[in-house]
This record gives C-alpha cells, structure tokens and sequence, in this order.
C-alpha cells in the first residue's frame, strides 16, 4: 500500500495565505482589520504557549490581537466583566477564553457569558446547538481542522464508514456530529466509541476513515487498522527524550512506524492535525469578521 502522508503544513500555509489575501484587500479598501481578543487566567505553561501561538497566528495573517492577562486569584466576577467588555465592543470581532481556568471559577458560567456571535471557539451551548442543527456557526477547533485537512486533501467522505475514538466535548463529540450531517464534506456512517465500548478492534477495523482522541499514546496499533484506511490523529503526548535538543519528541495515539504502513492517508504527529486546530481559530474570526462588516 502506498502511503500518504496527510500535508497539513501546506495546505495550513494555503488557508493563511488566503486570509491574509482577503485581510489585505479589505484593509487596502480602507475596512479595518478583523481583531481576535484572547483572556488568560492564571501562569499555565501550556495555556501561556497556546495564547502566544494565537497571537503569533494572528499577526501572521494581518489580524490584530489582543490579550488579556489576569492573575491566578482573579474572581470569577471580575472575570465577567471581562468577558462583557468584549461582548460590547464593536472593534473585537471574536474572543477566546483560554481553559482550563483556575478551580474557583465555573468554566460553564464563563463560556455560558461569551456572546455567541464573537465565541470563536464554538463553546457557547447556542453554537453547539447549530453545530448539531448543521446551521452556520463557529465550529470547535479540532474538527473543523480535520474536516477541512480531509477536504482539502480529496479525500472522499461520502458513504464511508468513519470510526471515531474519544467523545470529548472539544474534540471526538462534535467530529462524529459533523461527519454524519447530509453535508458534501460529511455523509459518513459515523460510530463514535469510547471507554466503555466492547471490542473495540472489531469496530476499528470497520473504518474506512478512523479519527484517534483518546489521549493515549501510541493506543492504536497495526491489528487495528484497516489496510487502505485513513487514520487521523489528534493525540498529542510530550515524551522525555535527552538525546533530543528540546529534551523531548512530541508523538500520538496512533504507533505511526507500524499503522502508516497500512494507510492510503495518514496525518502526522507533530505537523497534522494541531495545525490545523490553529489555522480553525483564524477562520472562525474571519467568519465573525465578515459578518460585522456586512452589517457596518
Ligand atoms: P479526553 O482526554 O477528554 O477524552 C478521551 C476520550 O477517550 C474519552 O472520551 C474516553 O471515553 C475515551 N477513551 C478513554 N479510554 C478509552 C478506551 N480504552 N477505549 C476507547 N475510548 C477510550 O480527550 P480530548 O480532550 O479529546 O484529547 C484527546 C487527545 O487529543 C489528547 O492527547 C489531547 O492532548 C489531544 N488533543 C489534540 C488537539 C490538537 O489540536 N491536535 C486538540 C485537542 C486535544
């Protein structure tokens, strides 16, 4: 089997490119750029890394981009009131709350606050809803990624059998929504499986299309997988390594050396779908962008 490396770095260079395009020409016609605010709580490496990917991600596109920085003991009053602030402001398009946010606060009360309109992370339960619906909305990062790099890449969808480990509200939850929705980037029969499903490897080597958020390294194996399948895989594990430079490699659920093999595609980690997750970030804020402007 001939064995294709999903290129998520190209065709995530390709959507920014296009944005940047769109921002340029808007901004040459004298528009304002679009603006995507972020709110971080607290001293999280990660979340600290993730906002400043954000950022970056922004300008690198023409966007402008705030952040909003608070401490770990911040209230969950004071946090929204924040979060008001950015519903009001006509110059923010759309804004993110980073999570996790500190234990004092309920995560649910805050992402219940973001104005639906400007909740470019698609979190709000109005958005999820539409999701469901298959209604225009901010789609959660993660899937909107895979559906696009799937899309962007030819690969059929229509009619197959798409298996997806891992029903988290971020991630496995709204992939299999979505592959199942009379959509031309959708139609798949969709099983969505999870820590209580029963054989597991009978269902796996079912899909034509297999979608891996477990959170387990290297979980799926060889004996999993279907020969000319298409395996997606959103893990992402730190490993210790001290003969590599950084002090560790980044890999994920899938054992990439041994599946890969069996794969028509493959999506890589590092390089898949965590681009793609970023890149959906960008979209959204140009889809709430676009729609302040046609109402100024
Ligand atoms: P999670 O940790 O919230 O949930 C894992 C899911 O796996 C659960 O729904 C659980 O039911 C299921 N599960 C656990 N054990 C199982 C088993 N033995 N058999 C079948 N299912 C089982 O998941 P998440 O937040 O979706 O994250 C999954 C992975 O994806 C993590 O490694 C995370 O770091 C990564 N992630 C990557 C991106 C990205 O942009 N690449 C985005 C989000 C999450």
């Amino acid at each position: 089997m001939k064995t294709v490396v999903i290129d998520a770095k190209t065709i995530a260079a390709q959507i920014k490119d296009e944005i940047a395009n769109e921002v340029r020409l808007n901004t040459e016609k004298g528009m304002r750029p679009p603006h995507l605010a972020a709110i971080l709580v607290g001293e999280d490496p990660a979340s600290k890394t993730y906002v400043a990917s954000k950022e970056k991600d922004s300008h690198s596109v023409g966007f402008t981009s705030s952040v909003y920085r608070y401490p770990e003991t911040m209230s969950e009053k004071e946090l929204l009131g924040v979060v008001d602030f950015l519903n009001n402001d006509p110059d923010v398009d759309g804004f993110i709350v980073q999570l996790p946010l500190p234990k004092h606060i309920n995560e649910n009360n805050v992402i219940n606050a973001i104005n639906p309109d400007k909740d470019v992370d698609g979190f709000h339960p109005v958005n999820v809803g539409k999701m469901v619906l298959g209604m225009p909305t901010f789609l959660p990062a993660t899937p909107y990624g895979i559906q696009t790099l799937l899309e962007r890449t030819g690969i059929e969808t229509s009619g197959k059998h798409c298996v997806v480990i891992g029903r988290s509200n971020i991630v496995g939850t709204p992939m299999a929504n979505m592959l199942s929705r009379n959509a031309s980037n959708a139609n798949c029969t969709v099983t969505l499986c999870h820590s209580r499903t029963q054989n597991l490897k009978e269902l796996t080597l079912q899909a034509d299309i297999l979608v891996v958020a477990i959170g387990k390294r290297h979980f799926v194996t060889e004996d999993m997988v279907k020969e000319g399948a298409v395996v997606v895989d959103v893990g992402i594990h730190r490993v210790d390594d001290p003969t590599n430079p950084k002090g560790y490699y980044i890999t994920g659920d899938v054992d990439f050396e041994h599946v890969a093999p069996k794969c028509s595609f493959i999506t890589p980690v590092p390089g898949g779908v965590g681009i793609m997750t970023r890149v959906s970030l960008l979209m959204n804020t140009m889809t709430a962008y676009r729609r302040n402007m046609e109402k100024a």
